[in-house]
């Protein structure tokens, strides 16, 4: 045993834990979780505890089913929503194959692996998300029409507002479990809330990412609603990004800051932008995984449509946000792509991947946007070599099946499962038959 495997056992037994739950993700970005007794937590450390990684959505093929869910005894918390007397507590796993290996479709594994790389260039990546989502006073079924909690916009103060103590009851929760709020709003939507995370390493965001949509729903539910992260819930009202704020470190000396260079950013920190826009297409299947996706993307609203950059300009891909005098920690570019659905964990490692790359390969910045691009005539974006993003699922798959940097940052099993997985997706998709159709053409047609 180390010392944190050590404090793990003495806490659960001090805290009288009656149950520790096993989390990991599925390739799809879905949380999972097998609950243990206390006395099986020692050979969990040791030797991890089994299970059928057939069933989970990408994790193994069923020749090789036997998978094994290893803790992460740094990320130990107790679970404050199930009451103080007979807890319970929570570790992400690590997935292992039954000879100690790393599961090739563990997440969590990919985006080690791709921190990794970037470690030994002596470098670290750091995330801070602004999460976005939509409280509901109805519960999630399809066929009722959704009924925002109140009909405030961005920024207001709802008075007696149900979000107030939303935020109120999720943020001490959060903070109860060591992940710290940097900043929470009513956002532009009818019943749409940020919070947005203090920044950490991208491994405890991604694992953040996960717990923040578990408390936000446990805490939706305590309070008699409904709390969604899909992208774009209603036509006529923004969708839920999850806007995703990066920068590396060398030591504690913040590579992408540069005293005196334009906007105070680094060479370092134009080749990730550079990276960044020249691989945005191949990555987005990654960042916007469902056909829902592209609804919030072509849907106006803020959320970007075009690959460009800007210093502070809200309709760019990437905004160099303006930088704070003395506080050259802080340079980051945030990435507005993202949406509150994504598998956090892959989508950093294609983050990462494609900013490193343009580290490495020197790629060169072009220009900034200046206008709001949406304003722009296709002609004018085309002159200033500004490109779409992919407009729908089925276009973002076809860009990233010719992808090397996304095969290679995720590896061939999970690259080849989120093809699979989205091609099938489509395909039920596109055999519908919507209102939207029966709307316009049964009249006339
Ligand atoms: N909701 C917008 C999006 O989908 C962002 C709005 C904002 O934070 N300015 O990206
Ligand atoms: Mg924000
Ligand atoms: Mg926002
Ligand atoms: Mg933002």
């Amino acid at each position: 045993m180390d010392r944190q495997q050590d404090f793990v056992l003495r806490t659960v037994e001090e805290r009288d834990i009656r149950f520790i739950r096993l989390w990991f993700t599925d390739v799809a970005g879905i949380l999972k979780s097998v609950a243990i007794a206390p006395a099986e937590l020692e050979s969990a450390f040791t030797e991890g505890i089994g299970f059928d990684g057939s069933a989970i959505e990408g994790l193994t093929r069923v020749v090789e089913s036997d998978m094994l869910a290893k803790p992460d005894p740094s990320t130990f918390q107790v679970l404050p929503w199930r009451g103080e007397r007979h807890g319970t507590a929570r570790m992400f796993c690590d997935i292992q194959t039954p000879d100690g290996e790393p599961s090739a479709a563990d997440p969590r594994w990919v985006l080690k692996r791709t921190l990794a790389r970037a470690s030994d260039q002596g470098l670290m990546f750091y995330v801070h998300p602004e999460i976005e989502f939509y409280l509901f006073e109805n519960p999630a079924e399809p066929d009722l029409p959704l009924v925002p909690v109140d009909s405030g916009g961005y920024f207001d103060h709802v008075p007696r507002g149900t979000g107030h103590d939303f935020r109120r009851a999720a943020i001490s929760m959060l903070e109860s479990m060591g992940i710290s709020v940097e900043f929470s709003h009513h956002e532009a939507g009818p019943g749409q809330n940020e919070i947005d995370l203090r920044y950490a390493d991208a491994l405890t965001t991604a694992d953040n990412v996960m717990t923040f949509r578990t408390v936000v729903k446990e805490v939706a539910l305590e309070q008699g609603l409904y709390a969604s992260f899909m992208p774009k819930p209603m036509a006529s009202q923004p969708g839920s990004g999850m806007h995703s704020h990066l920068s590396l470190f060398e030591g504690d000396r913040n590579a992408f800051h540069e005293p005196g260079a334009a906007m105070e950013l680094s060479a370092t920190g134009r080749k990730f932008i550079a990276g960044l826009l020249h691989h945005a297409a191949e990555i987005t299947a990654i960042t916007n995984q469902y056909v829902n996706s592209y609804k919030r993307l072509w849907g106006g609203s803020e959320a970007p449509s075009y690959i460009c950059w800007g210093h502070n300009n809200r309709s760019a891909l990437v905004r160099v946000p303006l930088y704070k005098p003395g506080k050259g920690n802080s340079s980051r570019v945030e990435y507005r792509a993202v949406d509150s659905a994504a598998n956090p964990y892959l989508a950093f490692a294609v983050l990462l991947a494609a900013g490193m790359k343009g580290i490495e390969e020197g790629y060169e910045l072009p220009d900034g946007a200046e206008d709001d691009v949406w304003e722009l005539t296709d002609a004018e974006r085309r002159s200033l070599g500004i490109e779409p993003l992919p407009g729908s699922l089925e276009q973002a798959v076809q860009v990233m099946e010719r992808s090397e940097l996304v095969a290679e940052t995720l590896g061939e099993h999970v690259f080849d499962y989120v093809l699979r997985n989205k091609r099938e997706e489509w395909e039920a998709y596109r055999a519908q038959v919507t209102p939207f159709e029966l709307k316009r053409y049964l009249p006339v047609l």
